[in-house]
């Protein structure tokens, strides 16, 4: 091994995991635009405790939108990725293509009689509450054009203990209400989407960020009704700029400037509660990442929602 801070890169990183563990990770950026810090940092996070893990890193294209993806989108983000020293194992999954299995698992839904067509409008929907009522759960007959495909909700707690985060629950029935899993548009809904592919790669845990931990019971919930096994969790803070937006796209977060691998490496290290030593700032990717990957600690990343992004000094 080499000494933490040595700043020469010995054996590639994506050596470190072992073939025989059962650990698989998973980083599934939508390609709505390149990474921006944001995404940067949830990658590293995702990469890191794979690696602390001896586990497989799978990377997932999640292109399922294709009016806000704009081309190119996809290899601009690989390329950052590869920049950053983030190899992943395998082949990339393109969610485009997999359109079938996503429709097979919808059928696998409707014929349990789990699902309903609704054609109500957003401002219906608004009106009627903070939630969907349940308005077309029983209508007869069914909306025949222009609806979307919801999946009926119970009234009982689904309750997980995420690894960053804590004990974290969530009622469906009365906090979310029936959830979208086809859209009116024939889309497939993301909460569809990720559990189909989830199992499908066989992914035992997720790290991502806060944003999607409440989405996270509803993805629990699919996996009961779906028979697919259960990852464990684990939400770290969502990057915040000045004004307290998260960054993203629709806040105008600047693309993460890979040129400078380093300094955003150590930023994600320090962020992440990881107190990276100041001489590793001076070192090359791959021995940072070695670094994290040597000292990670997951209960040291902290329990918020949201963290700002300290300047590069
Ligand atoms: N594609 C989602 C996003 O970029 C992340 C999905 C996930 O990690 O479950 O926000």
């Amino acid at each position: 091994m080499s000494n933490s801070t040595s700043p020469v890169s010995v054996n590639p990183v994506s050596q470190i995991g072992k073939p025989d563990s059962p650990y698989v990770g998973r980083f599934a950026p939508s390609p709505t635009g390149p990474l921006h810090f944001g995404s940067v940092i949830a990658a590293v996070a995702s990469y890191i405790d794979a690696r602390a893990n001896h586990g497989r890193w799978l990377v997932r294209m999640e292109d399922l939108d294709p009016p806000r993806e704009p081309p190119g989108a996809a290899a601009q983000i690989l390329k950052q990725l590869t920049q950053l020293g983030l190899v992943w194992d395998g082949e990339v999954l393109y969610q485009s293509q997999r359109l079938e299995n996503y429709a097979q698992a919808l059928q696998e839904l409707q014929n349990s009689d789990l699902c309903f067509h609704c054609d109500c409008t957003r401002s219906k929907i608004k009106a009627s509450g903070p939630i969907y009522d349940g308005t077309c759960r029983h209508r007869a007959p069914p909306p025949a054009h222009g609806y979307a495909v919801r999946i009926k909700t119970r009234n009982t707690l689904i309750e997980f203990e995420d690894l960053v985060q804590g004990v974290y629950g969530q009622n469906l029935g009365t906090e979310i209400g029936d959830f979208v899993i086809l859209r009116k548009d024939k889309l497939f809904a993301y909460q569809l989407a990720v559990v189909v592919d989830d199992e499908y790669q066989g992914i035992t845990h997720v790290v991502r960020g806060f944003d999607l931990l409440d989405s996270t019971p509803r993805q629990v919930y699919l996996q009961g009704l779906l028979n697919y096994s259960t990852p464990r969790y684990g939400h770290i803070p969502v990057i915040v700029n000045e004004k307290g937006d998260k960054l993203s796209k629709q806040s105008f977060a600047p693309t993460a400037d890979v040129q400078n691998s380093s300094v955003l490496i150590y930023q994600c290290l320090a962020l992440l509660g990881q107190a990276p030593p100041a001489n590793l700032l001076n070192t090359v990717p791959d021995a940072q990442l070695r670094w994290g990957i040597e000292h990670w600690d997951i209960q040291a990343v902290p329990k918020l929602a949201k963290l700002p992004q300290e300047l590069p000094k």
